[in-house]
């Protein structure tokens, strides 16, 4: 892969690091009380339910911020771009919509077959 590229594809993957690291951890249930509503029941059920949703939300986050760690490093040690199956060139367009990702679209779709 050309320099220019990965280039391209090294910035991408920063921009989705500084969201995901910049995201702030829970303003989706900061708010609730704000009408007034503090402590009726509903409501609390209401804000354990989202603490749950927002708890796997968090997890999925962290596996996706290792995903691009790994991306970086890859791209660090030359090995960027290239499908840890096949070994094969992994396509642009898919490079362009998940840059983290380690498998070509083949791959990807034979493990999850
Ligand atoms: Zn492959």
């Amino acid at each position: 892969m050309d320099r220019g590229n990965l280039q391209r594809y090294k910035q991408l993957l920063l921009v989705k690091l500084d969201e995901l690291s910049a995201r702030p951890v829970d303003t989706a249930f900061r708010t609730p009380g704000a009408g007034g509503l503090v402590g009726d029941f509903a409501d609390q059920a209401t804000a354990d339910a989202e603490a749950e949703l927002h708890i796997q939300v968090h997890r999925s986050d962290a596996h996706l911020l290792r995903a691009i760690e790994d991306a970086l490093a890859r791209i660090s040690h030359g090995r960027y771009g290239a499908c840890e199956v096949c070994k094969l060139p992994i396509s642009k367009p898919r490079l362009e919509a998940v840059p983290w990702t380690r498998h070509c679209r083949d791959c990807k779709e034979r493990e999850s077959a």
